[in-house]
């Protein structure tokens, strides 16, 4: 084992597919004695590793319950103090509802300065798979990224509210985790904004089995439950959606080799 201080470095493995990834991640993935695996990494990306660096899954595999986040910080921390170079390796990007600023802000308590590096955020690659853009000067001068997933014991996101400025403002809404609470989502939001607004649900964007359905915010739950579509998905709602390549739009559900 080493003695040298490690170093602890949040790569953001992107959204699933392995030619997604940055060069800065594989050069970091290639240079790790120690990575810890969240639950939405894609498989081929982990074919970057050394073959003798020590891999730890620290998501929901096997219906096993997920690690503790206070587990995951101490297992980084405890292989940097021992002078390994250890990768933590999240889903998409590591600032976009990882939680990588609370692992940023424990090592910093510990004393140790992790880097961190950029993946595609789920958010962005869901919509591009489809061929749309996020902004348009016609439809959105801006987006919002949102998480669909009610905080513990606090108040859930205000979605009327949102709506209403999606529709003052011409905001494009992405929403993260959202299948769960898709009824309570379509319902606030269709209070603000007009109920043939368009509507993509993409799931497991970018890997080889993503599904998506495309809809409008009044038909969004029907479709939804319609197509089964599932978790790992994001929602985007707004008029940009409208711009999907022509060959997705007939079919409401299509697989991406469509
Ligand atoms: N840091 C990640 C998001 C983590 S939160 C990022 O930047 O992408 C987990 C949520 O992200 C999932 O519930 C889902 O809403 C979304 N997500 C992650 N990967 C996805 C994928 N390949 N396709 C669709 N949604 C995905």
């Amino acid at each position: 084992m080493n003695t040298a201080p490690g170093q602890v470095t949040l790569v953001g493995a992107g959204p699933g597919d392995p030619e997604l990834l940055t060069l800065k991640a594989v050069n970091a993935i290639a240079a790790a004695s120690v990575i810890l695996v969240d639950d939405l990494v894609g498989e081929g990306v982990l074919a970057h590793a050394r073959p003798d660096a020590r891999i730890t899954y620290v998501g929901k595999r096997g219906g096993c319950k997920s690690t503790p986040q206070a587990t995951i910080e101490q297992l980084m921390l405890g292989a940097a103090q021992a002078g390994e170079n250890v990768v933590r390796l999240k889903g998409g990007d590591p600032f976009i509802f990882g939680r990588g600023g609370e692992e940023v802000e424990s090592l910093r308590r510990a004393g140790i300065e992790p880097v961190v590096i950029n993946g595609i955020t789920a958010g962005l690659a869901a919509i591009t798979s489809l061929g749309a853009p996020l902004t348009h000067r016609e439809h959105a001068q801006g987006v919002v990224f949102v998480t669909g997933h009610p905080q513990k014991d606090g108040p859930g996101l205000d979605w009327v509210r949102l709506g209403e400025s999606a529709r003052d403002l011409r905001l494009t809404l992405v929403i993260y985790m959202g299948i769960s609470s898709a009824a309570l989502i379509q319902a606030g939001l269709l209070a603000a904004l007009a109920d043939g607004t368009p509507v993509a649900v993409i799931e497991r964007a970018t890997l080889k089995n993503q599904r998506q359905c495309l809809t409008s915010l009044r038909e969004m739950l029907s479709d939804l439950q319609h197509c089964g579509l599932g978790s790992p998905a994001i929602m985007v709602v707004g008029d940009v959606v409208t711009g999907v390549r022509e060959a997705l739009r007939a079919p409401m559900l299509a697989d991406q080799s469509a």
